[in-house]
């Protein structure tokens, strides 16, 4: 299967997703997630018509950003360490794992515009999972206010990796619940107008529940490494 084919596939299990849900197909973006594929094969998204992409660790980030040709968002979605806030903040148009004041800090401290951030909530309470619990949310977002380069467009998830679909839409589902949560608060730094969540084997349901991106590997660009 190409890019091509496997993009259009995608696209058309989210338009399904949306119908039944009543939702618009254009509120959900796809964000290439390229951290196990070559320049090459990222380009080859690209030139299929992704205009989102996606990668897990600064050094992939820094590498596939110099080498991409085309007018692409570049989304940073992995653990985020501070000491490398600094190497990619000028690059990213959105950061999606932020999930501590630490963090936070630095970014402030490096940033030189406001940074599109989505906060990264463990709504499934693995211990191996990073982010916010849910019940501290509310809280770590009204604290967000004191750094002014910082913008929280929105909420972020990992669901952990089941086949159990109404364990998975639970999750989702409490994650649009605390995101108009959030938005009830009606903080100017917090609009929360969007979703990160779904990846290759349930972004159907994460698109059912509400998400806005989803971010998808190894179902659209393969697995090379
Ligand atoms: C790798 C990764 C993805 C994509 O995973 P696939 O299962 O290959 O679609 C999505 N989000 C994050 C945070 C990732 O690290």
């Amino acid at each position: 299967m190409s890019i091509q084919n496997n993009l259009q596939m995608i696209k058309q299990q989210i338009e399904d997703a949306c119908q039944h849900s009543g939702r618009n197909a254009d509120e959900v973006s796809i964000i290439a997630v390229t951290k196990y594929v070559s320049v090459d094969t990222a380009q080859e998204a690209v030139s299929a018509g992704v205009t989102h992409l996606g990668e897990n660790r600064d050094d992939g980030f820094l590498h596939k950003y110099e080498q991409i040709d085309g007018n692409v968002a570049w989304h940073f979605i992995g653990t985020l360490q501070s000491r490398k806030v600094k190497s990619i903040i000028d690059k990213v148009d959105y950061i999606h794992s932020l999930d501590r004041m630490s963090l936070a800090k630095e970014i402030q401290k490096r940033a030189e515009k406001k940074i599109k951030c989505f906060v990264q909530v463990n709504v499934s309470g693995e211990d191996s999972k990073h982010g916010i619990n849910p019940d501290q949310l509310p809280d770590f977002i009204r604290k967000l206010s004191d750094y002014d380069s910082i913008e929280v467009v929105g909420l972020m998830t990992m669901a952990p990796f089941i086949e159990d679909e109404e364990r998975l839409r639970s999750y989702f589902r409490e994650m649009r619940r605390l995101q108009m949560e959030v938005q009830a608060m009606k903080l100017s730094h917090a609009p929360c107008q969007e979703l990160s969540m779904g990846m290759s084997n349930d972004y159907a349901i994460a698109v059912e529940e509400g998400a806005t991106f989803v971010r998808i590997g190894t179902s659209l660009v393969g697995k090379e490494f």
